[in-house]
């Protein structure tokens, strides 16, 4: 089975790592030194310090990848409309069509008619209604994962926390159960969930709670748990997402919301949030899809979002900023 991968970043390789135990994966990225390490030297997984290598393919240019069986999109919210046009490169839009096989699972002979499907595992609000509008509503399916991974130097990645991968299931059925068999054959925890919404909106309040107070404080994600005047920030921002995800009728996976982004932030004490290292290495945020996407819902739902307004135009500020950012003391 042939799995592309767009966004090589750190989670785009740690996937690429563990998926190539049992797929023919292809890393699709735009960072010449990284996909230049990785052909010349393998992909370098760190983990509880012992370094293990893999030997995925890794490329710019996604015609020399061709139609995948599955792809897995994984790059920053500002770059999904540029994945989308890299992944037309990869359908396979008939024909063999999407036809994973794993341990557990073979696809049926209707999801093969389908073809290639794509999965965003992104952040965020968005990312797949972007892809969707490109390649097709019936290709596209979304997941969320609560693994965490940071990329150390070109060619080697961070397994930063361990946790399940949850695919939404697609129209089908049998896409996402076939993707999640084969993360769970490469010893990756996966399940299925039939409730999307409750899905992105459980993993959103938490990104709204911790990414940019992170990002906007410079500290690690423990540090919102357990000082008062970071927590009480937490605290409102979670408080207001909650709130729109309940206009919207969204079941929340955790009856209280709060304890359970607090637990989060403290299990992944010592990581840096993936938006405060977008801030450190001056490159977007995902703010506009997190805590924007939490502000737009939100003023549809006459819902008020203080806190999470203040939050986006203080890390826009900041995006806005990076080039002009003081870095040392005069
Ligand atoms: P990332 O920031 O590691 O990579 C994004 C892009 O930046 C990639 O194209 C990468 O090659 C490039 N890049 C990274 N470091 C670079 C450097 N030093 N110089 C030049 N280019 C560099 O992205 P990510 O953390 O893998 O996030 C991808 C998606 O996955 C996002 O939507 C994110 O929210 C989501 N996600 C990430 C994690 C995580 O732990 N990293 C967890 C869950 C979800």
């Amino acid at each position: 089975m042939k799995i592309g991968i767009i966004g090589a970043g750190a989670m785009g390789s740690l996937l690429g790592f563990y998926l190539s135990e049992h797929a023919d994966v292809w890393l699709l990225d735009g960072w010449q030194a990284h996909i230049d390490a990785i052909n010349a030297g393998g992909l370098r997984r760190e983990l509880d310090g012992v370094e293990e290598v893999c030997h995925p393919r890794a490329t710019g240019d996604p015609g020399a990848i061709g139609p995948c069986d599955a792809v897995l999109v994984l790059v920053k919210a500002h770059q999904t409309a540029w994945a989308a046009e890299q992944a037309r490169t990869l359908l396979r839009t008939e024909g063999r069509g999407l036809r994973i096989e794993s341990k557990d699972s073979v696809l049926s002979p209707r999801a093969s008619a389908l073809g290639t499907l794509v999965v965003t595992l992104q952040n965020g609000i968005g990312n797949r209604e972007i892809l969707a509008a490109r390649l097709g509503e019936e290709r596209v399916g979304q997941g969320v994962t609560a693994l965490g991974a940071t990329l150390l130097e070109p060619g080697r990645v961070l397994h930063a926390g361990q946790g399940a991968t949850v695919f939404g299931t697609d129209p089908d059925g049998a896409g996402a159960a076939a993707l999640a068999a084969l993360f769970r054959s490469c010893g990756l925890p996966a399940e299925l969930s039939d409730d999307l919404d409750a899905l992105v909106w459980g993993k959103l309040v938490v990104n709204a709670g911790i990414n940019a107070l992170t990002a906007l404080l410079r500290v690690p994600n423990g540090a919102l748990a357990v000082v008062p005047q970071a927590r009480a920030l937490v605290e409102q921002a979670v408080a207001e997402a909650a709130v729109v995800a309940a206009a919207r009728g969204v079941r929340l996976p955790d009856s209280d919301t709060l304890a359970h982004v607090l637990i989060v932030a403290q299990a992944t004490g010592a990581n840096r949030s993936s938006m405060l290292q977008d801030v450190l290495r001056g490159s977007p945020t995902e703010i506009a899809t997190i805590n924007g996407a939490v502000v737009r819902e939100g003023a549809r739902l006459g819902v008020p979002t203080p806190v999470n307004a203040l939050l986006v135009a203080l890390v826009s500020a900041l995006d806005a900023t990076a080039d002009m950012r003081v870095r040392d003391s005069p």
